[in-house]
């Protein structure tokens, strides 16, 4: 018996265990490269513990860390698939399945309705991996019926945004959901709701062009890629050359787009407080004493972004990022 426990046991334990160990134990940090076990990354909500760097993750992991438990996720109406019969190199149907094996949803955006720290709310989250986020007629349809399920409910939209704007593939039914999840966010205002938009990274194109910008409350995940068109388009159209930290959260919250900066952890505190305000303003101010520092610090920020987003400091800068904005608005 010894040589099989001494010796051939062992040897089948690592023979067999050397497979069995899988290999996505240590995930690398994207900014500083250090090595994080899974479970340090799962319990800082994927927030690099060594550089703070904020990495990008799943649309239900999202609403996971928003909602309390025992959400439920809503099954939303199927849009026309491929209505253009697109194809480039590949056909577009197959890239949308080959998406949707992966990622196990119908398109890019989950939408879920529940409680933030016990206060009713209604949450959609894009998913940066399904197609880099990218809004097309089934990502349209997921906003408004977020959007309505909010105004059924008479609970606040959160949308956790994160694309690479209008999906190509579906060309002008594309571009055709920027006027229609406006009209969509625009009855959440209507019905006396408040809209929170929280930009995750990267949010850029039609999706910042359009419903993206327009929320009561406009926050962000730090260093998050919020802007319309790449840097190095505006670079070689201006001929000048970017200021440092252009199109990032911080650089935003400087110059009036933002209202707040908030890291992963403090969203979800930071969401019920808002919610909180903007509903039960009076109950919030009865009881200061609970987070006196918190309320103070952020309480200003929603009454000056009103003011502060029609007259950005530097123009120059700001612009490109801008300027898709208003325009989006009177032709919706
Ligand atoms: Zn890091």
């Amino acid at each position: 018996m010894n040589w099989i426990s001494e010796w051939a046991l062992p040897k089948i334990q690592t023979w067999l265990g050397r497979r069995e160990v899988p290999d996505n134990l240590w995930h690398k940090c994207p900014a500083c490269e250090q090595m994080i076990f899974h479970r340090d990354l799962e319990r800082s909500l994927h927030v690099c513990t060594h550089c703070g760097h904020h990495m990008r993750i799943p649309a239900l992991k999202r609403v996971e860390y928003t909602l309390d438990p025992g959400f439920q996720r809503i099954e939303l109406p199927k849009a026309p698939a491929d209505p253009l019969r697109f194809r480039d190199q590949r056909k577009y149907a197959d890239r949308l399945k080959e998406a949707q094996a992966k990622s196990g949803m119908d398109d890019a955006v989950v939408v879920a309705h529940g409680t933030v720290e016990g206060r009713r709310a209604v949450v959609a989250a894009f998913e940066f991996g399904f197609m880099g986020g990218s809004m097309g007629a089934g990502v349209g349809e997921a906003i408004v019926t977020a959007a309505k399920l909010a105004v059924l409910q008479d609970a606040p939209l959160i949308v956790f945004t994160a694309s690479g704007g209008a999906r190509m593939q579906e060309g002008a039914v594309s571009l055709m959901q920027m006027p229609r999840t406006v009209i969509a966010t625009q009855m959440v205002k209507e019905a006396k709701l408040p809209f929170i938009v929280v930009l995750c990274d990267p949010t850029t194109g039609g999706v910042t062009a359009s419903f993206a910008m327009l929320g009561d409350i406009q926050i962000a995940e730090p260093n998050a890629l919020i802007g319309f068109a790449g840097a190095r388009v505006i670079e070689q159209t201006v001929r000048e050359k970017l200021p440092e930290g252009f199109q990032r959260a911080e650089y935003l919250l400087e110059h009036g787009i933002l209202d707040m900066v908030v890291k992963r952890g403090a969203m979800r505190d930071t969401l019920a407080r808002v919610i909180s305000l903007l509903r039960e303003p009076l109950l919030a101010l009865a009881a200061p004493e609970e987070k006196p520092e918190a309320a103070a610090a952020e309480k200003p920020a929603p009454a000056e972004s009103a003011a502060a987003v029609p007259a950005p400091p530097s123009a120059p800068a700001v612009k490109p990022v801008a300027s898709p904005v208003p325009k989006a608005v009177p032709e919706a």
